[in-house]
């Protein structure tokens, strides 16, 4: 029988509901933190927390992530427990596949990478990654019955209904419905995210964004896509394909793009733009690859190609940087290896085109998780998307709600 909604009981079922997701969403931390995220005062948190280290459903941990065991000083940080639940996350890229689990506590506990043929098609990428999930979970030795979903991302536009759109990343996957391939694949709940979302997911969780409110992260490589994360949460937009800066339109006469218009951002500065440009110009094929590393070694030519694609991204930055405000860029890809050569024109360009104060707010740095960060993400969506691992009083109990397909989209 449920509470009536306003009664004691049921605010604080509510209450308590509220603190297990934000232990889930903050992985280890203290309980003034959970206090600040919660917007709890401090003294029902301690209340609520107390409670449930009496369920065991939250244990003591110290700073490294262990379970502290005495000691005499009284430890201040907590987390769930460990064993208590696991996330999945599945990074799907132009050539690899990556399989992650983690438990409630953030601590990674087994991750499986393997590569795969240029243009794999979804049935395969989901049957080779329904077998590194069982992977996974036997290195791990994690009871799949307390799995709280699978997180997966995908180098392409994820419909919020779950389709993927066009993609030229991976062009066999457009129009198939993943996460319900997956979900009845592996009986599990499961959400897909774009993986320029899924890195600004990770990187304001456990990278260079944690503890900011506005975080921009550029995805550079192949393609070039935007993830939005405004107060902690993912700005999808109306049909779940914000962020495609990609299409940005520089030159209304310039190339036909992809997508059908002109001159966007990426027939400029995108991976496969600038492999183009290097190989018309040496008269030898080049990669992005091949371009990115013999610009670390100093070839001028690379050197100058990825410049100019930085200030042409700085182009639209700055209005991204207009429009939204954010406290921090941070850029992700493999071109971010490029560093300050590809970084400071970027800058430079946003310096000069935002307006003043929108640019003095942002800060525009290199991501911390490198190619792990959209692998990340997709662990990040299933301790954003699903719900708390405790919803009744037992913490043995989960009910399996392994039906549900795409929640998040
Ligand atoms: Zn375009």
């Amino acid at each position: 029988m449920e509470d009536e909604p306003g009664s004691a009981p049921s605010l604080r079922a509510s209450n308590r509901k509220r603190v297990i997701q934000a232990l889930q969403l903050l992985g280890i931390t203290s309980r003034a933190h959970l206090a600040r995220h919660t917007g709890l005062s401090r003294s029902t948190v301690s209340t609520i927390v107390a409670g449930l280290q009496a369920e065991g459903v939250v244990v003591d941990r110290d700073p490294d992530g262990r379970s502290a065991t005495g000691g005499g000083r009284p430890p201040a940080l907590i987390a769930l427990d460990p064993g208590a639940g696991f996330a999945i996350g599945i990074d799907f890229g132009k050539r690899h596949l990556a399989v992650a689990l983690s438990d409630l506590s953030h601590e990674l506990l087994a991750e499986e990478w393997r590569e795969m043929a240029d243009d794999y098609d979804a049935g395969a990428g989901i049957a080779q990654a329904a077998e590194l999930v069982e992977l996974v979970l036997d290195a791990s030795g994690a009871d799949p019955g307390r799995v709280l979903g699978v997180g997966m991302g995908l180098p392409g536009p994820v419909h919020r209904t779950g389709v993927v759109g066009s993609s030229a990343i991976l062009p066999g996957w457009a129009g198939t419905h993943p996460a319900e391939l997956m979900s009845e694949r592996l009986a599990m709940d499961v959400w897909l995210g774009n993986d320029a979302n899924l890195g600004a997911l990770a990187e304001s969780t456990w990278g260079a964004g944690s503890e900011v409110c506005g975080l921009v992260y550029l995805k550079l490589a192949t393609g070039i896509g935007a993830g939005v994360v405004l107060s902690g949460r993912l700005f999808e937009g109306a049909g779940g394909t914000a962020g495609e800066i990609g299409h940005t339109s520089l030159h209304e006469t310039g190339d036909i793009c992809r997508c059908g218009s002109r001159g966007c951002l990426e027939t400029y500065a995108s991976g496969t733009a600038i492999a183009g440009l290097l190989s018309r110009s040496l008269g030898e094929p080049l990669t992005l690859d091949d371009v990115l590393a013999r610009a670390v070694e100093g070839d001028p030519g690379c050197r100058r190609a990825l410049a100019d694609a930085g200030r042409h991204i700085g182009v639209a930055v700055a209005d991204l940087c207009n429009l939204i405000n954010p406290e921090r860029i941070v850029v992700g890809g493999s071109m971010a290896v490029a560093g300050d050569v590809l970084l400071d024109p970027l800058r430079e360009a946003v310096g000069l085109r935002a307006i003043p104060s929108a640019a003095e707010d942002v800060e525009i740095v290199l991501g911390e998780l490198g190619e792990r960060a959209e692998l990340l993400g997709a662990v990040a969506l299933v301790l954003h998307e699903a719900g708390p691992a405790w919803s009744g009083p037992a913490p043995a109990v989960r009910q399996s709600e392994a039906t549900k397909v795409g929640g998040g989209q």
